[in-house]
């Protein structure tokens, strides 16, 4: 958003685009992160969790992927009105992220592409150093320090339940949200006993590999550290939620690791509720992965269907009752 206000503001009268290509590889699309036409007062975003098989596919912007392979800037003008648009490739740590578009009435002069240029480097040193903060080294996963913030818009964006609503109609009552799971390697003290410390590292590595197959761009990936590692799903209810973690509890079991062959991951999950917090949220899942500990390990459990089957209580139904 800044960025796309900056630029505009270099720019004057036009309109500012930032497109990042997201998707799994082979299927990629465009997701427009930040729009400002050239009246608007505040700038656009498309739904950061929009289902990437609505978002236009990379060829359907011919001009956009060019500029996005060759890592160069294009510029093209409308013969008749003079129309200008200048795309700029949008630079990250891993390579071209996406692209920025600028659309002016007549062609830049050099001064204002220069000074475009040095935003964009700048833009680049900002992301490395918030990359450097929020990423856990091993894994360039995100780390347990920016999960809070993003878990508190997860919980107020989550409905809240109508007065006098059950526990136990919670799945009805909100059916699209965020849900937690926390994954706990099985059995994992031994691979590093027989195997040592760097295998184990190559394990949690590889994992994170496989969890960044598994699931959605939108969905946030964390490793708080050790071998704990959280997934902050979108989707639209506790179906969907087991059957995307089962997915990847399949993938972790049907993966061979380099020495160490099979290894497996108990999951335990639940639904982030309206006013939640992080603790409260996480002690759930885990109180539910430590319910698949002692139950076979190798499972994905949901806490709601632990408690809704009688196998586990719901310790904080007395605080969902002090709310109202
Ligand atoms: P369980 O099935 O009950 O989860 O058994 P476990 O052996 O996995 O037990 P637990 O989850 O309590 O063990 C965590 C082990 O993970 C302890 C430690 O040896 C290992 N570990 C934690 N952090 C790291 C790390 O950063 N690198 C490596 N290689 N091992 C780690
Ligand atoms: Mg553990
Ligand atoms: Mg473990």
């Amino acid at each position: 958003m800044s960025l796309v206000t900056s630029i505009r503001d270099l720019v004057q009268r036009g309109s500012v685009a930032v497109h990042r290509v997201v998707g799994d590889v082979g299927d990629e699309r465009w997701l427009t992160r930040a729009t400002l036409g050239a009246q608007d007062l505040a700038a656009r975003a498309d739904s950061s969790w929009a289902d990437p098989r609505s978002l236009p596919v990379l060829e359907q912007f011919p001009e956009r992927l060019r500029c996005l392979r060759s890592a160069t800037d294009i510029e093209t003008v409308d013969r008749s009105s003079g129309q200008t648009t200048l795309l700029l490739p949008l630079p990250s740590d891993t390579g071209v992220a996406g692209v920025v578009e600028v659309r002016t009435s007549a062609p830049l002069d050099e001064a204002v592409r220069r000074l475009l240029g040095g935003v964009l480097r700048i833009y680049r040193n900002v992301e490395g150093l918030l990359d450097y903060s929020e990423r856990d080294t091993l894994t360039g996963l995100l780390n347990r320090k920016s999960f809070d913030e993003t878990f508190y818009k997860a919980s107020a964006a989550a409905a809240p339940l109508p007065a006098g609503t059950q526990a136990n109609d919670r799945r009805q009552a909100a059916p699209a949200g965020f849900w937690l799971g926390v994954v706990d390697i099985d059995h994992f003290k031994q691979v590093n006993d027989r195997f040592g410390h760097l295998i184990g590292d190559e394990v949690l590595l590889l994992l994170s590999r496989i969890m960044r197959s598994c699931f959605r761009f939108y969905d946030q990936l964390y490793r708080f550290g050790g071998e704990e590692f959280v997934v902050l799903l979108r989707c639209t209810g506790e179906e969907d939620a087991q059957a995307a973690l089962e997915r990847f509890r399949e993938a972790v079991r049907g993966y061979a690791f380099p020495q160490v062959d099979r290894i497996t991951v108990s999951v335990g999950f639940t639904n982030v509720r309206h006013g939640d917090t992080p603790s409260a949220a996480v002690e759930r899942a885990d109180r539910s992965v430590y319910w698949a500990k002692n139950h076979g390990r190798d499972q994905v459990r949901c806490h709601a269907a632990l408690v809704r089957d009688g196998l586990l209580e719901d310790e904080h139904k007395a605080g969902d009752i002090d709310l109202f």
